[in-house]
């Protein structure tokens, strides 16, 4: 009898396709002859600089004018720059000048120089040539559309020989918090002001700081210096080798030169924070994490996850670190979470920095997986390199899989391998089962689209699948391959295929990886797998695409792989026997033989399966009936068994799923009786662990989850328990709130017993506090007052960067919208206010542009759709947001049709059964 059928383990769940863009193949020029200054190119400025000239012809052809491309050509790549950066940041400073010389190899026969730039001004360009002539230039010129600095010779440079491109250039510290710029932060204790300059170029920024070929293909190696008050403290990539100061207190920082690397891994700061130390073994490289100075003492867990992530991923990938230094940097202003700048790793500051005293343990988890995600781009990001951004999972998908397993070497506890199935691999299932979902690997020409790819499809889809082949090659071939994977293309760039090739020399011809790959990668979606059990003790599988819609045309957009998969399927029954088997894409079906009862659905017996097994059923249960493919009865039922459910996995799936049901419904009338439901399910397990801080650490997130599905749902117990904490720390700051209980805490005692006095304490900490996750949690907290003057307040403050930093503001954004007695006010405010938004954040801002779509993909009405139909229409330019605003659209229509095809049924089966 089969008793436990794996329904979506690791091997038998989810893959997912690939193509490959361009087909530029392209030599990277290996060459490490470095120029060592800038002093070659001096003499005359630059008068041939003009606005984009007249063009010689009036087809555009890239042969002829290969700027118009907007790929760079492959027959120039850069062998080594030498770059001077001066920040002037200082006091109302807000500016920059810089100085490079870039070596180019150049492989074919062209007058044209060309790299790219962003929002700066070329004050000189000079050219040499291989023996440190001038060249006479014809032109040089800006062409916007590819970001372009371009410069026509005179007389066409001879193949196979490299010139010197000399830049001299000036541009601004202010524009955004992204490229190069400036950030200000205040001593909690003084009061003094501080500021530093800093850079975060990943994916297309790193133009807005030194122009440069900035593709990550192109891998060069890099000599940079900087100059900077002689009490500041400058860092780049490398160390420093020698420094120069002068009699007007201002210092010239070298650094040694770099190994080869993509353009948007280069760093520089310049600041006056303080740092701790620690060294990582077993090559004995010094390192060092960085914050400013009042915060310097939230430095000490990141220093031993570091250490202990370092060490145990050199040794799982079999390849030392490379550099010769670690710095780690809590910058104040960061518009994401971190990036992997080789050598100089910077992060915002809750991501890096760990309190113990303010921070729970749900955060310090994401302190240690965010320090571990940054360390395996050493490997799989710097050391190997996507060739272009249409294959970044390799990059992001690598780093999400692999935080997993550093931080589970430090800290087994945190059982990062279940959360990985159930925040990961279930969460993007939902999201790739959309009609607006998207390959991993899509075609990208521009840094919107470029900045778009960042999204869970890159990172979650890009991290199941690569669990999937460790699934069905093994764990111990899964490594060697990606030993074989980094050691093959050390310094070089990378594709997919260049995965399959290393995977496959692993496993011979046992099967062919990259015909079982190629359609996970390049078609979107996933599959989902009937069962039937016929009569004879055989059960034939089936598979087709699965979508949210029910109406959906599940061809479209069109796919050249069918929407089929080849998927691995395996079962495990009660008594040991267990088998696996292949479902290619071309087989109609495929048969197994096994003795099992009449196991459906409906037979579900909880006691029979692994707590991720009961995860898994819960999420596909449920997310079959919401796309309508399953009738809700089915995982309804279900769910009754959650009363006696006390592990962390199913509630955590279910607590998605349900939030989900319990949002869309939230303004029906079926609403109260759903939400007596939902409390009746959690009430035991919210009884069993109190309003209390203590457990193991998955019983602590479960008592996270449990708070806010039983808070969320009515329940007295944790309402009462929630406000009287609440309100105790709000008369008195020292009678504090257990850290792992504060997000509850504070965002339910504000909504039950908040009124003005309690929000003008909560503003108040919020404004002084210095711990990144605990201003996280008031934030949160004062988002969800009942009284919408609290949230106009808020969104008054919003307007002021001094009050709400620019990288906290769409977090608050987030924050209100999760406030669903908010949803008006907020998107009729949006909606006055986003002009002035624009112009705030630009148009090319990823969060900016990802805010609306988050805001409303909620909605459930007709009308509803109408506003935000019309909203786009309004605002055409949604730069990177483009496929979100699609998402947001699919999502309401869907949750429309969910309410028509659900609403009435989920109202009976209530009435019968709670
Ligand atoms: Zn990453």
């Amino acid at each position: 009898m089969v008793n436990s059928f794996q329904v979506s383990h690791r091997n038998a769940c989810f893959i997912v396709t690939l193509f490959v863009i361009i087909v530029v193949c392209v030599g990277l020029m290996a060459g490490l002859i470095g120029k060592d200054d800038c002093s070659g190119c001096s003499s005359s400025g630059n008068d041939l600089t003009s606005t984009l000239p007249p063009l010689t012809t009036t087809t555009p052809s890239w042969e002829d004018e290969p700027f118009r491309n907007p790929f760079l050509p492959d027959f120039l790549s850069p062998v080594h720059y030498d770059l001077w950066m001066h920040p002037d940041f200082y006091g109302e400073g807000n500016t920059f000048e810089g100085k490079e010389t870039v070596e180019i190899a150049v492989t074919k026969e062209t007058k044209y120089l060309m790299l790219h730039i962003k929002l700066m001004d070329i004050t000189k360009t000079e050219v040499r040539g291989h023996d440190g002539q001038l060249l006479d230039l014809t032109r040089t010129f800006e062409y916007p559309d590819n970001q372009y600095w371009v410069v026509e010779l005179a007389n066409p440079i001879d193949p196979g020989t490299s010139v010197f491109l000399c830049l001299e250039f000036t541009g601004s510290l202010t524009e955004g918090i992204v490229g190069y710029y400036k950030s200000t932060y205040e001593h909690a204790e003084t009061g003094r002001v501080g500021w530093m300059s800093t850079t975060k170029f990943q994916p297309s920024d790193a133009r807005k700081a030194y122009p440069c070929f900035d593709e990550p293909r192109f891998k060069s190696t890099f000599n940079i210096s900087q100059r900077h008050w002689r009490n500041y403290t400058a860092l780049s990539n490398m160390p420093e080798y020698h420094h120069e100061d002068d009699e007007n207190g201002w210092r010239e920082t070298y650094y040694e030169k770099t190994v080869r690397m993509s353009s948007y891994l280069v760093a520089f700061i310049v600041f006056d924070f303080e740092h701790k130390d620690n060294i990582i073994e077993p090559a004995g490289i010094p390192h060092r994490m960085w914050a400013a100075p009042d915060r310097i003492n939230q430095t000490s867990y990141g220093l031993e996850v570091t250490k202990a992530a370092a060490e145990a991923l050199e040794k799982e990938f079999n390849m030392t670190f490379h550099l010769p230094k670690l710095d780690q940097v809590a910058v104040p202003d960061y518009p994401s979470g971190a990036t992997e700048h080789w050598g100089l790793i910077t992060y915002r500051e809750s991501r890096l920095l760990y309190d113990p005293d303010q921070v729970g343990d749900y955060d310090k988890q994401r302190v240690a997986t965010i320090i571990a995600h940054e360390l395996v781009h050493n490997y799989f990001g710097n050391v190997i390199t996507c060739y272009w951004w249409d294959e970044i999972w390799l990059n992001e998908g690598y780093a999400r899989l692999y935080e997993a397993f550093a931080v589970d070497v430090f800290d087994p506890e945190f059982h990062l391998q279940t959360q990985f199935v159930v925040n990961t691999m279930q969460t993007v299932m939902a999201t790739d089962a959309g009609g607006s979902s998207r390959p991993v690997v899509v075609v990208i020409t521009n840094p919107d689209e470029a900045n778009s790819a960042f999204d869970s499809i890159t990172y979650s889809k890009g991290a199941s699948m690569l669990r999937m082949i460790e699934g069905f090659v093994g764990v111990d071939r899964f490594r060697l391959a990606n030993q074989r994977f980094l050691r093959e293309n050390e310094f070089g760039s990378v594709k997919s295929q260049d995965l399959w090739d290393a995977i496959q020399k692993e496993v011979g011809d046992e099967m062919n990886v990259t015909a079982i790959m190629t359609p996970w990668v390049m078609q979107m979606g996933l599959p989902v797998i009937n069962l039937v059990l016929e009569d004879n003790n055989v059960i034939r599988a089936t598979q087709k695409r699965f979508m949210n819609d029910p109406d959906a045309d599940l061809s479209e957009p069109e796919s050249p792989y069918g929407y089929r998969w080849d998927v691995l399927l395996a079962y495990e029954t009660k008594n040991g026997d267990s088998d696996r088997q292949w479902m290619h894409a071309a087989q109609e079906s495929v048969e197994f033989s096994v003795a099992i009862g009449n196991n459906n659905w409906v037979k579900f017996n909880p006691n029979e399966f692994e707590p991720l097994d009961r995860s898994n059923i819960l999420d596909d249960a449920l997310n079959i009936a919401r796309a309508g493919q399953l009738d809700y009865e089915v995982p309804l039922n279900i769910t009754q068994y959650l009363v006696n459910e006390d592990e962390f996995a199913p509630w955590a799936t279910v607590y998605n799923n349900l939030m989900y049901i319990s949002n869309t419904l939230y303004w029906s009338s079926v609403y109260g009786p759903w939400r007596r439901y939902v409390e009746q399910l959690s009430r035991n397990r919210m009884s069993k662990l109190g309003v209390r801080d203590e457990g193991s650490h998955l019983e602590k997130l479960n008592r996270d989850d449990i708070m806010l599905i039983s808070c969320l749902h009515g329940n007295e117990e944790c309402l009462v328990n929630s406000s009287s904490l609440f309100t105790r720390w709000v008369q008195d700051e020292s009678d504090s709130v257990p850290t792992n209980l504060r997000a509850a805490v504070y965002a339910f005692g504000m909504q039950e017993a908040g009124g003005d006095d309690e929000f003008d304490v909560l503003w108040h900490r919020y404004d002084i506090g210095t711990s990144g996750q605990e201003k996280n949690n008031i934030l949160y907290a004062l988002a969800q007052s009942t009284k919408m003057w609290h949230i106009q307040r808020l969104l008054d403050y919003s307007q002021d960067p001094e009050m709400i930093r620019d990288q906290d503001f769409f977090t608050l954004i987030g924050n209100i919208g999760a406030n669903p007695l908010a949803k008006t006010l907020l998107w009729d405010w949006t909606r006055a206010n986003y002009d002035a938004l624009i112009a705030r954040f630009g148009n090319d801002n990823r969060s900016f542009q990802w805010m609306v779509p988050g805001m409303v993909d909620g909605y459930t009405t007709q009308f509803e759709l109408q506003q935000v139909e019309d909203f786009y229409e309004q605002y055409p330019d949604a730069g990177p947001g483009a496929r979100s605003r699609e998402e947001s659209l699919d999502s309401i229509r869907n949750n429309i049709k969910w309410r028509e095809r659900s609403e009435h049924v989920i109202a009976q089966w209530l009435e019968k059964n709670a």
